[in-house]
């Protein structure tokens, strides 16, 4: 199997570009971003759009919302490409590479803002939701000084707390948004950042008019190595639950929050792309791949949250750390690497042929 990884924003980027050109049948659509890349040429969120303008079915893969994360959604993009599959009548494929080109470039998860992209889709016209568990976690999460024997400490510390916890309020705690430390770690943001403008731009352009659009946002740093688990919110009453259970068998559903405050995946960019296409039945769901054990992701970003806003970039441990970082997002396994595309060609294949049986008279009867 050819290895579809890159090792940089930018070789992605082309390997994307290149592949998409020699096949023909793309049409791209670059979206500059206002500032430049780790080696000072622009950055792009590139769209990118096989099958009829007017296809009523749509499937969109999106990469690298996460920014560092992109190096696995762009490659099983670039996979999809290379393959060159007949697509069904009336369907057409929509990639969206490099949600937050900032973060793929600069290796950081959070865009040029220090903003989780994924938390950024919450409704800033309400109240900001408070998450009150992170306050007490931000002294650990966001330290000021951290010579390199603190962070032992500061794990330990973490870890004991989590022991005092229930799994659901941990992980809350450090994982669903916060908007409140703008240099702390899950900052949500105060207002809509540029990637989120961008990719609403992009889905009111492209995809208002398609009934039935399925949506797959490619993650990584959660779960057991190599697996790719689907995640979807959804109550049971809703058509979704049953549908992709049958295109992917069972897959993680969580049941939406009743209030924006319970909301454990407050932001998410799935969320943000039902609320933006009223008259179009989504299916939103999140391809996760699994790397490290928590506790070694959750440390690299604290690490990289750090020498961010108090360390040096340029420095023997500040690249120390950038390794680090890129490495529980995109682990330097071939391994790793197969087993990522493996998973994604099985289930981009099995939401295709989904997606070509269904109509939008299916939502009604299910
Ligand atoms: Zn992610």
């Amino acid at each position: 199997m050819p290895s579809f990884f890159s090792q940089d924003y930018r070789a992605a980027r082309n390997r994307l570009l290149s592949l998409t050109q020699k096949t023909g049948d793309w049409v791209h659509e670059p979206i500059k971003h206002p500032l430049c890349g780790a080696d000072g040429d622009g950055m792009f969120t590139d769209v990118f759009w096989r099958g009829p303008e007017d296809a009523s079915r749509i499937l969109v893969i999106s990469s690298g919302t996460h920014g560092v994360e992109g190096f696995c959604g762009s490659a099983v993009q670039s996979q999809l490409v290379a393959k060159d599959m007949a697509l069904p009548d009336d369907l057409a494929i929509m990639l969206v590479h490099g949600v937050n080109p900032f973060g793929f470039s600069h290796l950081r998860r959070v865009n040029e803002g220090n903003v989780d992209v994924n938390r950024n889709f919450i409704d800033f016209e309400a109240e900001l939701p408070v998450n009150e568990a992170y306050r007490d976690l931000n002294h650990l999460l966001n330290p000021v000084e951290m010579p390199p024997e603190k962070l032992d400490a500061l794990m330990v510390e973490i870890m004991r707390l989590q022991s005092t916890m229930d799994f659901l309020t941990f992980f809350k705690a450090v994982s669903s948004g916060q908007h409140e430390f703008p240099d702390g770690v899950q900052f949500g943001g105060r207002e809509p950042q540029w990637s989120r403008k961008t990719v609403e731009k992009i889905w009111a352009t492209y995809l208002s008019t398609a009934e039935i659009v399925a949506h797959i946002d490619v993650h990584t740093g959660l779960g057991p190595s190599g697996v790719g688990a689907l995640m979807m919110a959804a109550n049971p009453d809703e058509p979704h639950k049953a549908i992709t259970a049958k295109w992917f068998g069972d897959m993680m559903v969580s049941p939406r929050p009743t209030r924006e405050q319970d909301d454990t995946f407050g932001g998410y960019m799935n969320l943000g792309m039902e609320r933006c296409l009223t008259d179009t039945w989504v299916i939103p769901m999140t391809l996760e791949y699994g790397t490290e054990a928590p506790e070694v992701v959750l440390r690299a970003m604290i690490e990289d949250n750090w020498l961010c806003h108090h360390g040096e970039l340029d420095s023997e441990r500040g690249r120390a750390i950038k390794e680090r970082l890129l490495r529980v997002f995109y682990p330097d396994s071939k391994i790793w690497e197969s087993q990522v595309l493996h998973r994604a060609e099985q289930v981009f294949a099995q939401a295709l042929a989904g997606l070509a049986e269904l109509s939008v008279a299916s939502k009604e009867r299910t």
